[in-house]
């Protein structure tokens, strides 16, 4: 059978920079218009803060032209999004068209070719060729009358501000692109009696692009008890090369049957995954079927790679892992699954304890993590083997996806991770401890009136903000808990956001 590794990189990918202007302006204006829009596009593309690489075309002066290039955007698998960037005038009507039929995300960059006026020279000449100021001012008021989502950048393409709005726009374009990409597993469903899990599968194909379908978990069992024994004898050396096995588990301990067993399903979920070009998937520990093991280490390693995945069928947080992996590519830190488990409720000094049974990425360390054995007090099978670490201290974001009917709800918390306050010898399993902003009670208020969930993706590669270029561009709400949000506005928020929802929904 075929198998498909998952990719994770950007480097495929590609961003078309769009320049609108009119054949009014005659040639020699046309070709100085087109000279400075490919500086604009090298500066920017030439900044380490960019990740896509961003492809010039050709400037844009009528309704034909436009509507070819976004057509040919849609088209084209590799491209992620357009820029668009009105250098003279060029009149909106022009783009109706081709806005209407663009169906990739699209960034307004407001900028012009000059940083300050040439004041002593400046003459009409001048004022005709740099004119964005108000031809990005008819090209904002069409987008708007047409309701096109978009993000709009401005400044200067030399201005790190800019060159970094932009990296952040095509990173959660690039995680957009990965989610209508992407095939999602499910061994076996939901927990039992669980709510906030549960969601349309149906409404998140439409919205996100991923299809999620279930099958039957014997059938990742079969393919965890047909791994050869040489492949696991390999992985298992890779263990005890990368972790700190416990002597028990070590080859000779009198528990390394379970890390060879770890290593099956680690084999045979990479098989099942491969070959059907899946890149998220969910278990469930109530439905475990021929596994003798709830997996842990194969699910974490799996996700420091790049899949996405969901404890107890929850398939809404494996679509954030993996678009959290796409969109924090390359850069340092990780994306995991976590869950809000548990507190310190010092006054004033409030921290949150996050884990999971078993599967917390170990992308969140950059420490050697240990892998241990240990029993696992529900799902009555053998104890599992995971990797145990704490998170690095440092800045992440949390992010959850509730289904609310009519609607998905994203919602975000900026938080910190810190050091532990005391060593934690006692818990087996990787885990982090934070603070969340604006500061504990706001935080856990805000977050239960929003009705997020306790399952979350927590990033530490990327920030909040890519979080709401990419809720943009999906079109779903986002709700976000920082520095900024007190209660009472947040609740507002949250009220009027319900009317705005679904006022936006047409029939
Ligand atoms: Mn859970």
């Amino acid at each position: 059978m075929t198998r498909t590794p998952l990719t994770t990189s950007l480097d495929a990918y590609e961003v078309w920079f769009l320049t609108g202007s009119q054949g009014l302006y005659g040639g020699d204006t046309l070709r100085q218009v087109a000279e400075q829009s490919r500086v604009i596009a090298e500066t920017l593309d030439g900044s380490s803060d960019v990740p896509v690489r961003l492809v010039w075309k050709p400037v844009l002066t009528d309704s034909a032209a436009i509507k070819r290039v976004a057509l040919e955007a849609n088209a084209d698998d590799r491209v992620i999004g357009v820029t668009a960037w009105m250098h003279t005038f060029s009149p909106a009507k022009m783009w109706i068209a081709g806005l209407d039929a663009l169906q990739k995300p699209l960034a307004h960059l407001h900028t012009q070719a000059n940083v300050e006026l040439p004041w002593g020279e400046i003459d009409f000449d001048f004022m005709n060729l740099n004119q964005a100021a108000h031809g990005d001012r008819e090209f904002g008021y069409i987008q708007t009358r047409l309701g096109v989502p978009r993000k709009t950048i401005v400044g200067h393409a030399s201005d790190p501000r800019v060159q970094s709005e932009l990296g952040t726009w095509q990173r959660a374009a690039a995680g957009l692109a990965a989610s209508r990409n992407l095939k999602l597993a499910r061994f076996g469903d939901n927990m039992r009696y669980v709510a906030v899990t549960e969601g349309d599968k149906t409404e998140a194909e439409l919205r996100f692009g991923v299809q999620v379908n279930t099958w039957g978990v014997n059938e990742l069992a079969d393919a965890v008890h047909a791994t050869a024994d040489a492949d696991i004898d390999a992985l298992v050396a890779e263990y005890e090369e990368l972790y700190d096995v416990v002597p028990s588990l070590r080859t000779g301990g009198d528990r390394h049957e379970s890390l060879r067993y770890g290593a099956a399903i680690e084999l045979g979920l990479r098989s099942f995954l491969e070959e059907g070009g899946f890149g998220a998937f969910t278990t469930s520990f109530e439905d475990l079927g021929a596994l003798k093991q709830l997996p842990g280490l194969a699910v974490q390693r799996l996700m420091a790679e790049g899949y996405g995945f969901g404890a107890e069928g929850d398939w809404k947080t494996a679509v954030l892992v993996r678009i959290a992996n796409v969109m924090g590519a390359g850069l340092p830190g990780g994306a995991s699954l976590m869950e809000d488990y548990t507190y310190d409720l010092t006054p004033g000094d409030e921290l949150i304890l996050g884990a999971h049974m078993l599967e917390v990425s170990p992308s969140l360390t950059t420490s050697r993590p240990s892998l241990e054995v240990h029993p696992l007090g529900i799902g009555g099978k053998d104890d599992p083997v995971r990797l145990v670490f704490t998170a690095d201290p440092g800045p992440a974001v949390v992010v959850a996806l509730s289904d609310m009917r009519d609607r998905f709800r994203l919602t975000a918390n900026v938080v910190e991770n810190v050091e532990p306050r005391h060593p934690l010898p006692n818990l087996p399993v990787g885990r982090a401890v934070w603070k969340p902003a604006p500061d504990f009670r706001t935080s856990a208020a805000a977050w239960l009136t929003a009705g997020a969930a306790h399952h979350t993706v927590m990033s530490t590669a990327v920030g909040v903000d890519v979080f709401r270029d990419f809720a943009e561009m999906a079109k779903t709400e986002l709700l976000v808990i920082d520095e900024q949000t007190t209660l009472p506005d947040f609740q507002r928020e949250v009220r009027w956001n319900q009317a705005y929802f679904r006022l936006a929904q047409g029939l």
